[in-house]
């Protein structure tokens, strides 16, 4: 009963909301990406502000609650969410301020990774965050980060400039290079076990607004030169460019090979690229310098319909070619075949 009636106290203090078992909205705020984690906090705190953070850490520690962080709910392991005890939820701290002039954002940690480039390339700037738009770029951040422009700009922690973070103690400090750069050194890193952090400020670069990217998609049984030939692309590939590749199954449980695509340097050489490499007999030294058949040509709209037709409806399926071969393989790249069922 003590416990309720400072827990309304506590309540009635904050900006936000407090949730417990029985309150609308609860269910979901428990809930996180990994559907397999099943656990429910005795103690939701839904911040609105760090002035809320604050309060959620002196009420827990004083409480002697267990602590689980949540801003993008995406940790696979749900570390994010703890059985009992109390859940400080960031992801109500949506505030984002871009800085065009000194190309920099502070973003608050409830922030998806499409929310924040939603904002920052309103300015044309981008700086590395993950490769799915849903993930929080809190935990991401914290944990490194490694996206599209990270083989340009390295890892979301690498262009991190400061955070603010509320301590154990309950202080909300200021962590950079120049302030508290041991605290510092550790965010960049170190996960979410050095505080909470309630926002991030970043280090941005000119990008886009046109890039060129596509997902490609293949039947399993040609895997083995799909992935040879992925070695060999990303072997060669510019610092501009990313691929992805790995075996999937489609929606409709077709056994597939997909790759992903990704090159934000100017689209006229990005095309001029691809379809020098489309037209040659010989490697490209552009795009590739082992590169026989395209990627680029087929990271294009065109090739993405195509692709994405397939894992949609496996009849109309013609699939795409294979990226690139080494120069070194006899092996020509795969003939495009049709979709096998399965
Ligand atoms: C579908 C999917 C795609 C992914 N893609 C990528 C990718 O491309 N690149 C990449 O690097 N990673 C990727 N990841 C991994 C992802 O970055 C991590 O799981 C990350 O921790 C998720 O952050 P979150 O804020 O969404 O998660 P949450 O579950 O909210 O938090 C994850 C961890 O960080 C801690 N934490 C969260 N917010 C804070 C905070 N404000 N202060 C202190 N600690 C905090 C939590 O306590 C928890 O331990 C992906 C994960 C998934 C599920």
């Amino acid at each position: 009963m003590a416990v309720d009636q400072s827990l309304e106290t506590f309540a009635n203090s904050l900006r936000g909301a407090v949730l417990r078992p029985a309150d609308q909205g609860y269910e979901s705020a428990r809930r996180i990406w990994n559907a397999m984690i099943d656990r429910s906090p005795a103690v939701i705190v839904r911040c609105a502000d760090p002035a809320d953070v604050v309060a959620a850490v002196n009420f827990a520690r004083a409480q002697q609650q267990v602590v689980a962080v949540h801003s993008g709910g995406h940790s696979a392991a749900g570390s994010s969410v703890c059985d009992g005890g109390f859940m400080i939820d960031l992801s109500p701290m949506k505030g984002i301020r871009v800085d065009p002039a000194r190309a920099t954002v502070r973003a608050e940690a409830g922030l998806t990774g499409a929310e924040f480039d939603a904002e920052t390339q309103a300015f044309g700037l981008a700086t590395t965050s993950g490769v799915v738009s849903t993930t929080g770029i809190a935990g991401l951040t914290l944990g490194g980060g490694i996206g599209w422009l990270g083989r340009t700009y390295g890892l979301s922690c690498d262009n991190l400039l400061s955070v603010d973070i509320v301590t154990a103690d309950g202080q909300l400090r200021t962590a950079s290079a120049d302030e508290n750069a041991d605290l510092f050194w550790a965010v960049r890193g170190g996960g979410g076990n050095f505080g909470v952090v309630t926002s991030f400020e970043y280090r941005l670069h000119r990008v886009g607004p046109t890039v060129l990217a596509g997902l490609l998609v293949w039947p399993r049984p040609m895997a083995l030169d799909v992935l040879r030939a992925f070695r060999a692309f990303t072997e060669g590939a510019p610092e501009n460019a990313s691929a992805y590749a790995g075996l999937g199954t489609s929606p409709d449980g077709v056994p597939i090979v997909v790759g992903i695509l990704f090159h934000h340097g100017r689209p006229k050489k990005a095309r001029r690229c691809s379809s020098r490499c489309a037209r040659s007999d010989r490697p490209s030294r552009t795009w590739s310098n082992r590169c026989r058949t395209p990627p680029p040509s087929r990271c294009s709209t065109r090739s993405t319909r195509r692709a994405i037709a397939c894992t949609g409806n496996r009849r109309s399926c013609a699939a795409s070619t294979t990226m690139c071969s080494r120069r070194s393989s006899p092996a020509p790249p795969p003939a495009p075949r049709r979709c096998q069922q399965r």
